[in-house]
């Protein structure tokens, strides 16, 4: 469904949802036949929340697609990550919160090294570390350029973001300046249509100003832009499912991301008990609430089965204080799966649980892939989670006549 459709119908109640995200929750077992993370993991309440609720599985993208945990998120709430795609540039901002205002335009950098000639021979400076690149980065954010506010922020090591606020509109398509070999100078900024001139100008002028401050530097003399987007003008969370939201998260990405519609985001420290005491004190004022646990996704990248069970163990710990702040309808599950036996995400169907509201029965009776496969949801993709949520807290009318 589209998410005007989706507005067209959302009535008001008194009722709150929680969305309750375990990142990269989705996995596969050690070896054939045997559990997976999750159902390895001693978790009665959320086998409780599966018994008593509805269950299934989604593809957070699409089937067969590795989600990124910003399209994974997007399509959490509600916002189908193939319409609603956001650009390399932007994801970055976000990564680190980066207040990004509409007509931003947001572009990836490298810092990198070019010889006499001209010509990159290392396109990531020899990965200069943090310490160094950091006031390299202050440096470049000193740069003005007639036409447009310009921001840089340090990322990581050879990574940093530049925000450009342009005083007119500009489009963001504009090609990359990293020719992706070495040997070869940089590209100019080249647009690919007339709204964007004014951009790629813009990058070039602040290009040729880089490349004088930089010039004497030994470690990083020049820089190379990639992944040029601006922040979406998307309908806001609240415009279309008609609930006042708000974010609980301990890493930026997942803030940022929540904040780009429109939500109230909150930082907490690492850790799944941290989430219980902003959850009682926003969840009066709010309609919505959005809690992520990093945790599970985390040792899935390490390859670590058995820390992914224990912190799965934790997640499952909270939900009765989770319950306690009275929610009338809780969304468990992941933004994509993260299986240590992959040590990276993967294109598997994320298992999911809806509990609370007017539901049918089904024949799950705990957490976990293999039982959420008999769940009365099936198998959906992950953009279709919010509208069932949403029914089930009675805040969607009747579609036609
Ligand atoms: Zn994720």
């Amino acid at each position: 469904m589209r998410l005007d459709q989706i507005a067209a119908l959302a009535q008001p109640n008194d009722t709150k949802v929680l969305l309750y995200v375990l990142d990269g929750l989705g996995g596969l077992p050690r070896e054939p036949g045997g559990p997976t993370e999750l159902e390895a993991a001693n978790t009665p309440h959320l086998d409780e929340l599966a018994r008593a609720g509805t269950c299934g599985l989604h593809h957070p993208v699409a089937p067969g697609i590795t989600p990124g945990s910003g399209p994974g998120h997007l399509a959490l709430f509600g916002y189908d990550p193939l319409v609603y795609e956001t650009g390399r540039g932007v994801l970055e901002a976000l990564g680190i919160e980066f207040p990004l205002e509409p007509g931003d335009i947001a572009v990836r950098a490298n810092f990198c090294t070019l010889d006499a000639a001209g010509n990159i021979t290392d396109r990531r400076a020899g990965r200069i570390p943090t310490a160094e690149a950091a006031p390299l980065a202050e440096m470049l954010d000193e740069i003005w350029v007639e036409g447009a506010g310009c921001f840089v922020r340090h990322v990581k090591e050879h990574r940093f973001i530049l925000v450009l606020r342009p005083e007119a509109a500009t489009g963001p398509n504009v090609d990359d300046t990293d020719p992706g070999r070495t040997g070869e100078p940089p590209l100019r900024a080249r647009p690919r249509d007339e709204e964007s001139e004014p951009t790629a100008w813009l990058l070039d002028t602040w290009l040729e100003e880089a490349r004088r401050r930089l010039a004497d530097q030994p470690h990083a003399n020049m820089t190379l832009l990639r992944g040029v987007s601006s922040r979406p003008r998307w309908p806001g969370f609240q415009d279309v499912f008609g609930m006042k939201s708000t974010a609980v998260a301990a890493y930026p990405m997942y803030r940022g991301v929540a904040r780009l519609l429109g939500m109230d985001a909150h930082e907490v420290a690492d850790g799944a008990a941290s989430l219980v005491p902003d959850l009682r004190a926003r969840f009066d004022a709010n309609d919505f609430a959005f809690l992520h646990f990093k945790s599970p996704d985390k040792a899935g990248e390490d390859g670590d089965f058995d820390r992914k069970v224990a912190v799965l163990e934790e997640a499952d710990s909270i939900i009765p204080d989770l319950m306690k702040a009275g929610p009338d309808v809780i969304l468990v599950t992941g933004d994509h799966s993260t299986p240590a036996t992959m040590m990276s995400h993967s294109w598997h169907p994320v298992p999911f649980l809806i509990h609370g509201g007017r539901a049918q029965n089904d024949e799950a009776s705990s957490f976990g892939e293999t039982a959420c496969r008999s769940g009365a949801h099936g198998l959906i993709r992950g953009c279709e989670l919010m509208p069932l949520a949403t029914a089930r807290a009675g805040r969607l009318a009747k579609f036609g006549a």
